[in-house]
């Protein structure tokens, strides 16, 4: 055979290769969610001895994707809302945030970022900055107490410019492992994201909760209790909301894009997973910790920080209740 036939005939097995693995991409990928799981009861404190609580989701930004590409497994092409969004959390101890969302020069900090950044993750719509939300809403960036950062990837430290002074509080490990190279990673971005706001360390030495190996009960009443969940950064935090009036919430960072990851489970397309989860293996184990406690507690929202419809739908009950309990 001569050069050029052999030339050809090694193009196209590489070419079906190609088109074999990128079919495959999309495929499910089996989960081990069967195993026994011997959880121990847990005893969750009852709502007379818990606090009001409001909750308010401050939707910053947006970018849509097609199913697919959020959900392995689905091939939908259904456009799933993915949103960048901040946690108003009104307790009788504290006004505090979970997670930042986005601050109003957000597009003047991504102008020195790669095309490929600005075109994948950077893509986003900007809709309304945490400090617009706030002034919204009549406060002043000093009247939060703190705000808590789910983890610390550049969507999640965005708000932070809008909130001079304010004290951040992450988890020490999370900031360890910043520290190695993602506060430098894209010209320092989230770096320059923290700006000068003083931070304060987290470390998770209470016990087990509710399926998840250990915790941080914030103000020491059971109300709000943070579980470390691991894998998608090594120290992300989630966070439960335990409550006098309207069901508890379960706030899970990005351990989860949308329910469908922790419901099925199934993670987010592999080219997108592998470029935004640390450790493949912990981040698994936490969508099937995750899978097994929204099989526990159906009656429980778990709201991941980009899952927009849920958010919406959230916020929609949140407001009728609140309607209904002021009538
Ligand atoms: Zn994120």
């Amino acid at each position: 055979m001569k050069l050029r036939n052999w030339l050809t005939l090694g193009g196209m097995t590489l070419g079906s290769l190609a088109v074999a693995t990128a079919v495959k991409s999309f495929l499910p990928r089996p989960f081990g969610t069967d195993q026994l799981y011997e959880r121990p009861v847990e005893v969750t404190p009852s709502p007379q001895h818990l606090p009001d609580i409001e909750i308010t989701f401050l939707r910053c930004g947006s970018v849509v994707l097609p199913e697919c590409i959020a959900i392995r497994g689905s091939f939908s092409l259904t456009p799933r809302t993915i949103s960048h969004s901040a946690v108003l959390i009104q307790h009788p101890k504290a006004t505090f945030l979970y997670d930042t969302g986005l601050c109003t020069d957000i597009p003047l900090f991504l102008l020195d970022q790669s095309f490929l950044f600005n075109n994948t993750l950077g893509r986003f719509t900007l809709e309304q900055s945490l400090g617009h939300h706030l002034e919204r809403l009549q406060l002043q960036p000093s009247d939060l107490d703190f705000a808590i950062l789910s983890h610390l990837h550049w969507d999640h430290v965005s708000g932070i410019p809008d909130l001079p002074d304010v004290p951040l509080r992450v988890n020490r490990l999370e900031y360890d492992f910043a520290s190695q190279g993602l506060l430098e990673k894209n010209q320092g971005l989230v770096r320059r994201l923290l700006s000068n706001n003083p931070v304060n360390f987290l470390d998770f030495s209470g016990p087990a909760y509710e399926g998840f190996r250990s915790s941080y009960d914030l103000f020491d009443d059971g109300s709000i209790v943070l579980v470390p969940l691991p894998g998608h950064t090594p120290g992300q935090i989630g966070m439960f909301i335990n409550r006098a009036h309207g069901p508890r919430v379960f706030l899970i960072g990005d351990a989860a894009w949308l329910s469908n990851n922790y419901a099925e489970p199934a993670t987010m397309h592999p080219v997108l997973w592998s470029m935004v989860t640390s450790d493949d293996a912990m981040a698994r184990q936490t969508l099937i910790d995750l899978h097994h406690f929204s099989r526990r507690h159906p009656e429980i929202p778990i709201i991941g920080m980009h899952d927009g419809q849920l958010q919406e739908a959230f916020m929609a009950t949140e407001q009728q209740r609140l309607q209904v309990h002021t009538a």
